[in-house]
This record gives C-alpha cells, structure tokens and sequence, in this order.
C-alpha cells in the first residue's frame, strides 16, 4: 500500500469492472495512517478509502465486509451472497500486473520479522524461493532460534523444515527464539464461556473440542467446525490453554476422511 498505491487502486479499479461492481471501497485499518494518505491521494472520486478499526481479525472478510457495507455474511455463505467481493491488495496488485504488463504472478512481498532473525525486513521474491534462502537474505538465524512460522502470529503455522518454497500465499515468516515458545499442558474446559464471546463467528469452539476429545469430530459440525475460519481468537482467551484451532483442525480432517482414528490431539499438550 505505501510503495505501490498507484497499483493498488488501478487493481481494484479493473476488478470492480470485471466483475460489475457497482461500488468499490478499500478498506485499511487506522494504525496505517500512512497508508491511508497514501491511497487517499491515489483514488478516483468513484472509490472511497475507508478507515476500519484495528481490532483482530478486522481483515477476515466476513468482518471486513460487515465493517465496510454493514452486510451480514450469514453463516456457511459467501460474501457474494450478500453481492460483495473481497479480494486482498497483494491479488489487485497481481490484477493490475497481469492486465497492464500481461505479468503473471512471479514474486511475492513478505515480511520476515520477530526476535530470532537477524535482520527483520520487507521483502520481494520470486515465488518457489526457498524459506532458508529467505532466512539467509536476511542474516540468518539468532542462536536461539526455535520456531519458524509461516504467516501471522494468529494464524500461521509452524515449518518442520526451511527447505520449503514461498508460495503465493505466504504472507510472512516469523521467526521465535526459544524462550518465546509456549509449550504449557491444557487443562479440561471449565466452561467459562470466554471462547464462546471471543469468536467472531458465535461458533462453539469450546463443545468442538470436547467432542474431538472424547473421540467424536464427526459429531462436531452443528458447533460451526466448517465454518471456522482458524483466526485463533477463542484458544487466545481460553484459561485452561486449550488448543482449540488444533481440535478444529483434527474435526476438519476427521471430516475428510470419514473417521477421526490417528487424528488426536497428543493428550494435555498444547504446543
Ligand atoms: S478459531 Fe475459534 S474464534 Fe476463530 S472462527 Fe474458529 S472457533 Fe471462532
Ligand atoms: S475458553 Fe476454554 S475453558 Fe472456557 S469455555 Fe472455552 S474451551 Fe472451555
């Protein structure tokens, strides 16, 4: 948004008209002030930049389309069903170079941060880098590095290994030393209700993990399993340290494939 606002626009400028759209808002949170200025001076009277609060997780689309047009998604529907498209500025972006330049989609802007790397920076590389390349561009790692995640610090997930590919999807890779890493036991659910209040979706995290628990995921979809975007809020809040998103997840897979066996989360540990 600061280094290629001029491109940001333009790619929601040709999405809007791909796809007929009627109104087009670009949304960006007020901790991004500069940001904002940034598009503010780049946008045609036809768009409006509009300033959404920075509360997690603000950028989901289901919130993000709430705080823009005042539409509700209802649950198991997409932003469509209410006639709204959602698509992140790295995609309009993407639009614009392919449209204007018949680029395609080669590279990719990433933020390596956190305490374990050397040198924290914004990058662009080409897609198919690898993560330890990636990790030696920048220094590479601090002698108490522990934990590489890819994506946010919500969200994203831990690597087993750095010989991985940036794909166009990663975000950003964090990096942790080892006394920043969590490894507590959890506790049974004590029925606080906190998770239940966290959630943006009203989903029932706390019921999913309990059945997942006892053995019984496949029970778990009148709880919202499918719905559940993994934002992490609920297992944040959760006093017994829960690891909720890792029951969802095991519920999610035992959807797949029919049958929870092998799927457990290792009892009491949450890592
Ligand atoms: S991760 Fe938890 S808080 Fe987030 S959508 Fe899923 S159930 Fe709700
Ligand atoms: S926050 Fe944790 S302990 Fe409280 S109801 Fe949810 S799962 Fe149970």
């Amino acid at each position: 948004m600061l280094e290629q606002p001029l491109d940001v626009v333009t790619g929601a400028v040709l999405i809007g008209k791909i796809v007929g759209a009627s109104r087009i808002v670009i949304g960006v949170e007020d901790n991004k002030p500069d940001a904002i200025a940034a598009l503010s001076a780049m946008v045609p009277s036809e768009i409006a930049v509009s300033v959404c609060a920075s509360r997690y997780p603000q950028g989901s689309e289901r919130q993000l389309v709430e705080a823009l047009t005042g539409r509700t998604v209802p649950t198991g529907k997409l932003p469509l069903h209410v006639g709204v498209v959602v698509q992140n500025v790295a995609t309009a972006v993407a639009c614009s170079d392919a449209i204007r330049y018949r680029r395609p989609l080669i590279d990719r802007t990433i933020t390596v941060a956190g305490s374990g790397i050397a040198r924290p920076a914004n990058l662009r590389v080409p897609i198919g880098t690898s993560v330890k390349d990636v990790i030696a561009a920048c220094g590479g790692l601090h002698p108490r590095a522990a934990k590489v995640i890819a994506g946010g610090p919500m969200m994203g997930r831990a690597l087993g290994r750095l010989d991985v590919p940036i794909i166009k999807s990663t975000g950003g890779l964090i990096v942790l030393r080892a006394d920043e890493i969590r490894r507590a036991t959890y506790g049974p659910c004590i029925s606080c209700g906190r998770c239940l209040e966290a959630c943006p979706l009203g989903l029932e995290p706390n019921a999913i993990s309990i059945y997942t628990e006892a053995g019984r995921a496949l029970e778990t979809e009148p709880f919202g399993t499918r719905e559940c975007f993994e934002c992490g809020c609920c297992a944040f809040v959760c006093p017994s340290q829960r690891p909720l998103v890792q029951f969802i997840q095991t519920a999610k897979a035992a959807f797949s494939t029919g049958s929870q066996a092998g799927l457990a989360v290792r009892p009491g540990v949450a890592s």
